[in-house]
C-alpha cells in the first residue's frame, strides 16, 4: 500500500516538474510520518524514502532511535524553545523557525553541541490567525537577524498553505513565498543560502511544484488518513 502510494506521488511529482519545465531532481519528497507507527516508516524506508517529517519532538526522537541512521529527519511542526536541545544534533532541517527567540535558542544549543543547524524560516503567507509563521512583512528582517547568529544556517523558506478544496486557490500563496525568496536572494545577506522552498502537502503539492517548491511534505498521500486518538 505505502509502496504503491509512493509510486503515485512520485509520478505526480514528475508530471508537475514536466509541466513547469523543471528537472525532477529539483524536488525532494518528505514522507510526513507523524502519528504513524514505526512499522509504516519501515515500509516507506524499504521503498526508498530517506526524508521523513515529524511535528513533535518526543515522537521524532523515538523514531530517530528506532530507524536507520541514514534518514534525514525534518522537524516541520511548531517548536518550543525548551525542546530545542533534544533535536539540534538529530535533525537534518528545521522547517518551522518563526521568531528570533527560537532561532537564538537553536543557535545557543548548536554552539554548545558544536554542530551547525540548517533551518527554514516559516512564513504565514495567507495571514491565517490559527497558523504559526512570521508575517510576509517581517520575513526579510527576521532572516537578516537570524543570519547574524552563530552555528545556524538559513537554507530557505517554508509555508503551510490554507486547507482548501481546490488546490488552485493556494497558487498565489506559493507564488508569494517564491517572491519573498527571490527578494532575499537579491539582498545577498551573509550566511543566508536560499536554496529550499518547503511548500505543498497532500492536497496541493503539484501546484506548489509548479510554483517552485524544492521540498514537498506529503503525509496522507503516502501513509493514509491520520487518526488522532484522545482528542
Ligand atoms: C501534517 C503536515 C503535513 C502533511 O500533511 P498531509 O496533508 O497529510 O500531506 C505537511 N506539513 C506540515 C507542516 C504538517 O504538519
Amino acid at each position: 500500500m505505502i509502496r504503491e502510494n509512493l509510486q503515485v506521488v512520485q509520478k505526480n511529482i514528475k508530471a508537475a516538474c514536466a509541466r513547469s519545465g523543471r528537472s525532477e531532481t529539483s524536488v525532494k519528497l518528505i514522507a510526513v510520518s507523524k502519528t504513524k507507527p514505526v512499522a509504516m516508516l519501515w515500509e516507506a524506508y524499504e521503498a526508498g524514502c530517506r526524508d521523513f517529517g515529524e511535528n513533535k519532538v518526543q515522537e521524532l526522537i523515538e523514531k530517530y532511535e528506532q530507524m536507520p541512521k541514514d534518514i534525514r529527519w525534518h522537524m516541520i511542526g511548531h517548536l518550543q524553545r525548551n525542546k530545542v536541545k533534544y533535536i539540534v544534533d538529530k535533525v537534518w532541517l528545521i522547517h518551522s523557525v518563526d521568531s528570533l527567540r527560537l532561532a537564538e535558542e537553536i543557535s545557543k544549543e548548536a554552539v554548545r553541541k558544536n554542530v551547525k543547524v540548517s533551518i527554514l524560516v516559516e512564513v504565514n503567507v495567507a495571514g491565517e490567525e490559527s497558523k504559526f509563521g512570521v508575517t510576509t512583512q517581517d520575513a526579510v528582517s527576521l532572516v537578516e537577524e537570524i543570519a547574524k547568529l552563530p552555528n545556524i544556517v538559513i537554507k530557505g523558506l517554508m509555508t503551510i498553505a490554507p486547507y482548501v478544496e481546490n488546490s488552485e486557490e493556494n497558487r498565489l500563496y506559493f507564488a508569494k513565498l517564491m517572491q519573498i525568496y527571490v527578494d532575499i536572494i537579491h539582498k545577498n545577506i551573509d550566511n543566508v543560502f536560499m536554496e529550499e522552498l518547503s511548500m505543498g502537502m497532500t492536497g496541493d503539492y503539484e501546484v506548489a511544484i509548479e510554483e517552485g517548491a524544492t521540498y514537498v511534505r506529503v503525509g496522507t498521500g503516502i501513509f493514509g488518513e491520520r487518526q488522532y486518538l484522545n482528542v
